[in-house]
């Protein structure tokens, strides 16, 4: 039986939108509608969020004092201790401290480096509040704080409220007041006084407890305060409590010690699983987070440090905290600090066959460390401002090397990266942590090989770096795989580090071509009709190819058609599809797609 040409046409028409999204339209229509109102329940829960500052509180003395509600928290939330900087980057201060949780950056950026404040870049780095209410006019923020640069400097002007609370009873007066009497979204809460304990008495003296379990009492107040809104059901919070440095055991910080750099984010809200530690995070994290938090997108050009929490991933180095070791030649970090490894990440390897023998046995080559451990080798030597660094990284470090005998040359170590599979784009981004720094003969450098072929520098380091850098590199038409290598040499210079190496690839370039077929009688004959659209930017040349034969066309314009009728010279022919294959260059590369456009059996019978 003859089909009409009408139905005929449908089941072409319905090939041809397969082959452009996959799935039916028809298929996805009632579902859509109970998603709709799904996620329409989801956007009426309000997103709130609250920062609680608590300054000088070192994270060691956090678990031995009386804090429940910290505890809790702890519980139903992530840990995250972290190392901060040091000079000649920043002392470790409050100004800075505070400055680096509310903008998301490091000193170097933000410019807060003591107490003066005397050349912020808040301009260029405000405050995470100012982000939300430049994004978001009607969300309510709100600042208090005891200290008071946080409300008068630090939180700028855009938002809404800035209190100063006088002490820490009255900071967590008011900030009770606001939670319960009004309806803030984002919240900041300073608390001082922990810290007027450690420069009394020290994190050693019985008061810096006491001064603790004081705060963590105050804590509880506001989460209270929380608890208790009328309206809290509907609400998810985000929870976040840090501090802006430590605290030396007789009392005292600024410098460089393991106990006045350490501090802490503790966090808790949704996606935040339960009484979770990471190693990853850091203080620049808790902006991003928040922000997220509230809805708002961070924009790459801000140039933020930090990552939300829900999108930062460990990197491949951080694989080996398992196989890190304890002290061998060095005596500093200190007998039990798990620290260091030469055990590469899968993929990963070292080349030291131009290493002389002999040296530091920790740092020999390109090793795998933790800031806890390969800072405190020797203190103040630029390490601890290794601070985009997170988890595990790669050292370099031909002065510590230097400081046993070793046989006659310079260190001189490779690291190689796997090869990492390439999408077909023309161009790929090598995203990695940096932070070189100089102190006599050396030299770094990054080389790429595709393929397996000969090592091609990208990049070779002259001046002191130390930021997130991002070396774009063109690759060859067909290649497959890119391979990076990390060589340093030095004779008792500085350092290389290297961190969160990642390969980034735009979208692989793809052509978009529609195609549709269907069988007519001819004189009682089928003939098979095609129509090829080209949806691209780009011209693009079509073969489309039947049972019946192949017809191409050299140049198809951006939203031409190439149409074509094949002859059977059948009265009879058996369902089949039309091959269309499209050729055309996107952004410098060749590429060929090639789609599938069925017709229906016909006859003329
Ligand atoms: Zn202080």
């Amino acid at each position: 039986m003859p089909m009409t040409k009408r139905t005929i046409f449908t089941v072409a028409a319905a090939a041809a939108s397969a082959a452009l999204i996959s799935a039916p339209l028809a298929a996805n229509a009632a579902p859509s509608a109970s998603v709709a109102s799904a996620a329409s329940l989801v956007e009426a829960r309000a997103s709130k969020t609250l920062v609680i500052g608590l300054d000088g509180a070192a994270f060691d003395f956090l678990a031995p004092a009386d804090m429940p509600n910290l505890d809790a928290l702890r519980a139903e939330g992530m840990t995250a201790a972290s190392n901060l900087y040091a000079a000649p980057m920043s002392g470790t201060v409050s100004g800075p401290g505070w400055s680096t949780i509310a903008t998301g950056v490091w000193p170097d950026k933000h410019r807060v480096t003591d107490n003066s404040f005397s050349n912020p870049d808040y301009a260029t780095y405000p405050d995470y509040l100012t982000r939300i209410e430049a994004a978001d006019p009607a969300r309510d923020t709100y600042v208090v704080g005891t200290w008071g640069p946080i409300s008068q400097t630090i939180f700028g002007p855009a938002v809404d409220v800035r209190e100063a609370g006088g002490n820490d009873e009255g900071t967590t007066a008011r900030a009770v007041a606001t939670l319960s009497t009004g309806d803030p979204d984002d919240v900041f809460v300073h608390l001082d006084e922990v810290d007027g304990a450690g420069h009394s008495v020290g994190t050693s003296g019985a008061a810096y407890g006491q001064a603790l379990a004081r705060v963590d009492q105050q804590i509880g107040q506001i989460l209270d305060a929380i608890e208790a809104r009328a309206t809290r059901a509907d609400e998810d919070w985000l929870i976040v409590v840090t501090a802006d440095h430590g605290h030396t055991p007789t009392g005292g910080h600024g410098g460089s010690t393991p106990a006045e750099r350490k501090t802490f984010v503790i966090a808790a809200g949704a996606g935040i699983p339960a009484g979770s530690v990471r190693y990853d995070v850091k203080l620049v994290d808790i902006a991003p987070t928040v922000i997220a938090a509230a809805g708002v997108a961070t924009d790459p050009a801000w140039n933020l440090d930090g990552t939300a929490l829900g999108q930062l991933q460990p990197d491949e180095f951080d694989s080996v905290r398992g196989a890190l070791q304890t002290q061998v030649d060095e005596t500093r970090p200190g007998a039990t600090t798990l620290g260091w490894t030469h055990t590469t990440p899968a993929g990963w390897s070292i080349d030291n066959s131009a290493m002389p023998t002999g040296g530091i046995t920790e740092l020999r080559g390109w090793t795998f460390a933790t800031d806890e451990f390969w800072t405190n080798v020797e203190l103040g030597q630029l390490r601890e401002t290794s601070v985009r660094n997170r988890d595990v990284f790669a050292v370099a470090d031909s002065d510590e090397w230097d400081d046993k005998t070793h046989a006659a040359g310079q260190f001189d170590s490779t690291l190689v990266s796997p090869a990492y599979s390439l999408n077909g784009a023309a161009t790929a981004t090598l995203a990695f942590a940096t932070n070189y720094q100089i102190d006599g003969p050396q030299t770094g450098e990054v080389f790429v090989s595709f393929d397996g072929g000969a090592p091609v520098l990208v990049k070779s380091y002259t001046a002191a770096t130390n930021a997130n850098e991002r070396l774009s590199v063109s690759v060859p038409a067909g290649a497959t795989t890119a391979q990076f290598r990390f060589r340093y040499t030095g004779t008792n210079s500085y350092f290389w580090t290297v961190d969160g190496v990642r390969l980034e690839q735009a979208a692989a370039p793809s052509l978009e071509v529609s195609a549709e077929a269907e069988t007519r009688l001819v004189k009682g004959k089928v003939v098979v009709a095609v129509k090829a659209t080209n949806h691209s930017p780009v011209p693009v040349a079509l073969s489309l190819t039947s049972a019946y034969g192949t017809k191409t066309f050299a140049e198809v314009q951006p939203g031409a058609n190439a149409v074509h009728t094949f002859t059977t010279r059948k009265a009879s022919v058996p369902a089949g599809t039309v091959t269309v294959q499209a050729t055309g260059v996107v952004d410098g590369s060749p590429v060929t797609v090639s789609i599938d456009a069925g017709y229906a059996a016909a006859s003329a019978h």
